[in-house]
């Protein structure tokens, strides 16, 4: 990761997605995350990983949390708009600007199908109305993908992403009650008839449900690939802890219930890191939902395996500033954002057959006789 001066400007205590965003596109690191540095091509995710890495080496989770949803799943999806949209990401990656991902509904998150805010399509005139909630980058964003309903009832087809500038009439941010995820930007979003022309549609009239599947599977991915940095990280300062911390005549590194479980982590995170390496193509590539889910499952397991281990074996020190007590708040985001794990859960059993038959360990060997 190069110019580490520039990335900290949005980063530390205090520190800020949008200023963030801003030093790495100041630093022309935003395009190389994707093939050929198109959104639209989708993510390289070796590239999308070592971003991610870099961000959370000086970062926040709540300023790497906006950082990885708009590499995720903001700027593909703008791609797919018309010239508004593409304008905007002219703009958010060569300077800056921020967009939102808004999804989640008032009345709807895990249950998506059930949202409310509704998009009328009259002609060359759309009209948005409706409310989102507990969305990255609301308070700082300069537009918001939203999805919404262009037809009655749970369809695949009917639900449509629109692009609402901040700025539009009828548009009201507030900052989430939280302060878990400083930096981030987490919020609300209401939208009162906000009047846009046609060309703010992103996709087709129908499709947006289709979409969302294509591009949650590469914030899945991604959020598996920052749980690994985010691992690694934590467990190297653990392991400087004990190794400092005197205990009798040795350390605890020495002790063998401390090195035992630590090595428990190890292999978690091992895991995950394979997983995401064997996986990882097909989430980018292909958009493979059974892959993605099996990535942020396991994410979610090793990140609050690792993140609680690791708190406890800090001692007091883990309660201080810099300490891993205080990531296990925002480390449970890992089984929540996204999609629940109990959501993904499910897509991964919906997929048992394939999944034991794929295993690398192939077919047993016929031990029958002719
Ligand atoms: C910090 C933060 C940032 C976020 N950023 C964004 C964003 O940028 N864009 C966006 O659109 N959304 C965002 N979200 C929202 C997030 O995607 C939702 O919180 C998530 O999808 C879960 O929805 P919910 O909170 O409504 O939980 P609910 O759907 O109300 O679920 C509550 C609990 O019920 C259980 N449950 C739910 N469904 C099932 C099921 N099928 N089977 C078994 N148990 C179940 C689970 O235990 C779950 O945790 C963010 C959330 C947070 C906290």
């Amino acid at each position: 990761m190069s110019a580490p001066g520039v990335l900290l400007d949005g980063a530390g205590p205090g520190g800020d997605g949008a200023r963030m965003w801003q030093s790495l596109a100041q630093a022309r690191l935003i395009a190389p995350v994707y093939r050929g540095g198109d959104p639209g091509n989708g993510v390289d995710p070796l590239a999308l990983g070592a971003l991610l890495a870099g961000v959370d080496e000086h970062a926040p989770i709540g300023v790497t949390l906006s950082v990885c949803v708009q590499l995720a799943s903001g700027l593909p999806l703008l791609a797919t708009g018309g010239p508004p949209a593409h304008e905007l990401l002219d703009e958010v990656v060569g300077r800056g600007a921020v967009v939102a991902l808004a999804a989640t509904d008032d009345n709807a998150g895990s249950d998506l199908t059930g949202l409310g805010t509704e998009l009328a399509v009259d002609g060359e005139q759309l009209r948005v109305t409706g409310a989102k909630r507990w969305i990255t980058n609301a308070t700082h964003a300069d537009a918001f993908l939203v999805l919404a309903r262009t037809s009655a009832g749970r369809h695949f087809t009917s639900f449509t992403w629109v692009l609402v500038p901040a700025g539009a009439p009828g548009v009201q941010v507030s900052a989430a009650d939280t302060d878990l995820f400083d930096g981030s930007g987490t919020g609300h979003v209401r939208f009162d008839q906000v009047r846009l022309s046609r060309a703010y549609l992103v996709g087709r009239v129908g499709r947006g449900l289709g979409m969302f599947a294509r591009h949650i599977a590469v914030e899945r991915l991604a959020g598996a690939l920052w749980g690994v940095a985010l691992c690694r990280r934590v467990m190297a300062d653990t392991k400087r802890r004990l190794q400092a911390r005197a205990y009798r005549d040795q350390t605890l590194w020495h002790r063998g219930s401390v090195r035992q479980r630590f090595g428990e982590c190890l292999v978690s995170v091992k895991q995950l890191d394979a997983l995401t390496g064997q996986l990882g193509e097909a989430v980018a590539a292909r958009h493979d939902a059974t892959a993605a889910a099996l990535l942020k499952a396991g994410a979610a397991a090793t990140v609050e395996r690792v993140l609680r281990e690791c708190a406890h074996l800090q001692g007091a020190d883990g309660f201080a500033l810099g300490g891993a007590q205080r990531l296990l708040g925002p480390g449970a985001i890992w089984g929540v954002g996204g999609g629940v794990t109990e959501l993904v859960l499910e897509t991964v059993a919906d997929s048992a057959d394939t999944l034991l038959a794929g295993l690398t360990l192939g077919p047993p060997l016929s031990l029958a006789r002719e």
